[in-house]
C-alpha cells in the first residue's frame, strides 16, 4: 500500500481561484480589495515570503501595499503605521510579517491591528472567537490544513485527531477548528508523555513542530491520514533540502494520505491569506463573509 499524495499546489490552484472570482464580483460592485503587508527590517526570509504574498495578490487583483521599516525601527514607528492602515478605508487586509526584531514586542503590535483586517487572525478577538465558534478571521496555515482535510475525508466528525505542537500560529488555532468539526482532539508537546503511543491512535496526524523527520513509521496507524506543517532544512548526501517534521519515506507506505514538504500545507497558507483578504473585505463593506 502506498498513500495518496495530497497536492497542495493544486487544492491552492482551487483556492486562488475562487478568490480571484470573488475578487472579480467585488470589483463589479466598485470594491477594490488591499492588502498591506508591514516588514520590518531585513530577515531574508521573511523577505522571500512578503515576495511571494505581494506576487500573488497581484494574481487574484488584490491590490496590495507594502511598508518597509528599518531593523532600527521603533515599536512607535511600527505602531504608527499600523494605526494609519486601521483608519484607511481603502485597506482591508493588514499583516505584519513574524519575527519582529527582538526589541520590538510582537503581542503589542499584534493587538494594535483593527481585528476586523487582521487577516493573520492573530488578534486575540480572532483567537477568542475561534475558540467560541464564532465565524472569525482564522490563521491561515491550520485553514489551510483544514481545506486540505476536508478534501481529502469530507466530513470529519468523530475522527480522532492529534496535532503535534501547541504554538499560537499553528497548534493551538488548528486543535481549535478540528475541534469546531467535530473531531475528539488531542495535543501533544514538548512535555507530553508517551507522545508517540498517542499520535498511533490518530485518524488524523498534523505534525506542526519544527523538527525534520520527527515522526516516523511507528507514530502512525495503519490508514492514517497525514498533515506535515513543518519545514525544516537539512543538509543530506551534501545538498540542501526542505523536509517536514514527518519522516515522509518511512511514513508512505502506512499511512492513507499524505502531503509532501515542499508542496503540501505551504502553498495552501498564502492561498488562505487572499481568501481571508476577500472576506474582510466583504465583511467591511457589509457583505456575508462567503460570496
Ligand atoms: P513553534 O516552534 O512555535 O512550536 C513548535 C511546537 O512543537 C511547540 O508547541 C513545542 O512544544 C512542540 N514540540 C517541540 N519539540 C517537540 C517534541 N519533541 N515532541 C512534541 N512536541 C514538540 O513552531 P511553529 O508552530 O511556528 O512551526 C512549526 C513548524 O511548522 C516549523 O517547521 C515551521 O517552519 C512550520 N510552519 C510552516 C508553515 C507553512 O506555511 N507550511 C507556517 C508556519 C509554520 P512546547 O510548546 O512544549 O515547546
Amino acid at each position: 500500500m502506498s498513500a495518496t499524495l495530497i497536492d497542495g499546489k493544486a487544492a491552492a490552484a482551487r483556492v486562488l481561484g475562487e478568490v480571484a472570482c470573488a475578487v472579480s464580483a467585488l470589483k463589479a460592485q466598485g470594491i477594490e480589495p488591499a492588502l498591506a503587508v508591514v516588514l520590518v527590517g531585513d530577515d531574508p526570509a521573511s523577505h522571500v515570503y512578503v515576495r511571494n504574498k505581494v506576487l500573488r495578490a497581484g494574481e487574484v487583483g488584490i491590490r496590495s501595499l507594502e511598508y518597509r521599516l528599518a531593523a532600527d525601527a521603533s515599536a512607535e514607528a511600527v505602531l504608527e503605521v499600523v494605526a494609519g492602515l486601521n483608519a484607511d478605508k481603502t485597506v482591508n487586509g493588514i499583516l505584519v510579517q513574524l519575527p519582529l526584531p527582538a526589541h520590538i514586542d510582537e503581542t503589542c503590535v499584534l493587538q494594535a491591528i483593527d481585528p476586523a483586517k487582521d487577516v493573520d487572525g492573530f488578534h486575540s478577538e480572532n483567537v477568542g472567537g475561534l475558540s467560541q465558534g464564532r465565524p472569525v478571521l482564522t490563521p491561515c496555515t491550520p485553514a489551510g490544513c483544514m481545506r486540505l482535510l476536508h478534501d481529502t475525508l469530507g466530513d470529519l466528525s468523530g475522527k480522532h485527531a492529534v496535532v503535534v505542537g501547541r504554538s499560537n500560529i499553528v497548534g493551538k488555532p488548528m486543535a481549535a477548528l478540528l475541534l469546531a468539526a467535530n473531531c475528539s482532539v488531542t495535543v501533544l508537546h514538548s512535555r507530553s508523555l508517551k507522545p508517540q503511543k498517542l499520535c498511533g491512535q490518530a485518524d488524523i496526524v498534523v505534525a506542526a513542530v519544527g523538527r525534520p523527520k520527527m515522526i516516523g513509521a511507528d507514530w502512525i496507524k495503519p490508514g492514517a491520514v497525514v498533515i506535515d506543517v513543518g519545514i525544516n532544512r537539512i543538509e543530506e548526501n551534501g545538498r540542501s533540502r526542505l523536509v517536514g517534521d514527518v519522516d515522509f519515506d518511512a511514513v508512505l507506505p502506512i499511512a492513507a494520505a499524505i502531503t509532501p514538504v515542499p508542496g503540501g500545507v505551504g502553498p495552501m497558507t498564502i492561498a488562505l491569506l487572499m481568501h481571508n483578504t476577500v472576506t474582510a473585505a466583504r465583511q467591511q463593506h457589509g457583505l456575508s463573509a462567503q460570496e
